[in-house]
């Protein structure tokens, strides 16, 4: 329907409009109308279309895909699983095939064009009525509460839609929370700059994520046989980069982790870079009278931990379940959508404060690499190791001190 009708429902209104239609809306939107709720989804964009993103999805995002039917959809696609994680630190190299999440026992690294698709088209199958380049201009409102939206479509009209409820999956510069003016909090100015681009023939299987002091190269492998090649490097470097960032890259590679460059070398590079140093880590308060946020337009950090749309996809759960309390009248919005904040930041907090330490680039400490060191003839903690990455094991769980002295006096590598 795209573009062709003028949001039908919007004399009537909508229960929920939803500002964005990327990972955080379009799941938000098909979760409500699965709900058997009322539900408009719009985007300035249209789609298929790319967005500034790298794309590995570990297995706890992949989890939700599977329980929302999505998953097989998305694999038929050519997406390749990935079971198998690899670490490199220098001194050590580890492999491992971490534990399931809910029964999920692979992660996929989807091109944004064709995830962000899927799911915009999963969201239509279950009754979203949908509206690509559909500019949200502002926000409707009657006192502090937000009772709606006004924007403009793709053929230049401008309407106004109505609506109980207005969520902005807007992304982190959302003009939804700018507009109510939502609070931030746990805020800490970027900390890392990253650029990324293709790469065909690199005969990746597995992900592969090289660690170094001041450096981090990952490498995934995605659609069409191609693989997504990432170089992170300190916020600091930003302004020496962009000067030249095909050249700082490549330099970057070569000078922290020449066993790699070797391998790009052999391979050809396929498409232009992209990157940001814009990487601000934040939560805001994702609620307000008649308006809710999901995704990075309620809670924002760096990259390094690929974990901005698995949280997208939970946070739709958690937010789409609170709306249907509201919607249903079984409990007041703000108890409800004050319940959402509550679930987000509990399951979220531990992994944003691993996130901070990891987008660090710190060289190991001594006691870690003792740590890896042990791992290395012991698959099985290795696995539960990967299982951080993977998103089914806590790292307050791998890191407690009594499995680590449980795994150094294993490998009889316990300090006296
Ligand atoms: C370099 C980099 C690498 C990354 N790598 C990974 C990774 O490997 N794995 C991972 O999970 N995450 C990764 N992320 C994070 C991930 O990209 C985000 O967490 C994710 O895209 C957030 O999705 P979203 O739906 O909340 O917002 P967005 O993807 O930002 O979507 C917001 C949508 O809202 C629309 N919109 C905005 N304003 C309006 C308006 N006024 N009217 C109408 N529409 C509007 C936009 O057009 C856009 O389509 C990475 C990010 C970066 C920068």
């Amino acid at each position: 329907m795209a573009g062709a009708t003028a949001v039908t429902g919007a004399g009537r209104g909508y229960d929920v409009v939803v500002v964005g239609a990327r990972v955080a809306g379009s799941a938000t939107a098909m979760l409500l109308a699965r709900m058997g709720h009322r539900v408009l989804l719009v985007d300035r964009m249209g789609f298929p279309s790319d967005t500034m993103s790298s794309h590995f999805i570990p297995f706890y995002g992949a989890a939700r895909l599977e329980r929302w039917g999505l998953l097989d959809r998305l694999l038929a696609t050519g997406c390749p699983p990935v079971a198998r994680l690899t670490s490199d630190w220098g001194q050590v190299r580890l492999t491992g095939r971490p534990p399931a999440y809910q029964g999920t026992r692979v992660g996929v690294c989807p091109r944004r064009y064709v995830l962000d698709k899927l799911l915009i088209d999963a969201a239509v199958e279950s009754g979203v009525e949908f509206e690509e380049r559909f500019l949200v201009t502002e926000l409707l409102g009657d006192g502090d509460r937000v009772t709606g939206v006004r924007g403009r479509t793709s053929s230049g009209a401008r309407v106004t839609v109505p609506a109980s409820f207005v969520v902005g999956a807007d992304g982190m510069r959302s003009l939804v929370a700018r507009t109510v003016g939502a609070e931030e909090y746990n805020t800490v100015p970027p900390l890392t700059v990253t650029y990324y681009t293709y790469f065909e023939n690199l005969n990746l299987d597995d992900l592969l994520i090289h660690w170094r002091p001041g450096r981090c190269v990952p490498a995934i492998p995605t659609h069409d046989g191609l693989a997504v090649v990432l170089c992170g490097s300190p916020h600091a470097e930003w302004r020496e980069l962009r000067k030249d960032v095909e050249g700082g890259y490549f330099a970057a590679i070569e000078r922290d982790v020449p066993e790699f460059a070797e391998r790009l070398r052999d391979a050809r590079r396929v498409e232009r870079f992209s990157g940001t140093h814009h990487v601000p880590n934040f939560f805001r308060k994702p609620f307000g009278p008649g308006w809710a946020l999901v995704g990075d337009a309620g809670y924002h950090k760096d990259p390094v931990t690929a974990l901005g749309m698995s949280d997208a996809f939970r946070d739709a759960e958690y937010l789409a379940a609170a709306l249907h309390e509201a919607l249903e009248g079984a409990r007041p919005a703000d108890e409800a959508l004050a319940e959402y904040e509550v679930r987000r930041n509990r399951d979220a907090e531990p992994l944003y404060k691993y996130t901070l330490e990891q987008a660090r680039y710190q060289p190991l400490d001594r006691l870690t690499a003792r740590v890896l060191k042990a791992l290395e003839d012991n698959e099985e903690d290795r696995d539960q190791f990967f299982g951080i990455l993977a998103g089914s094991v806590l790292p307050e769980e791998f890191s407690a001190l009594d499995n680590i002295v449980r795994i150094l006096t294993r490998a009889g590598l316990m300090p006296t």
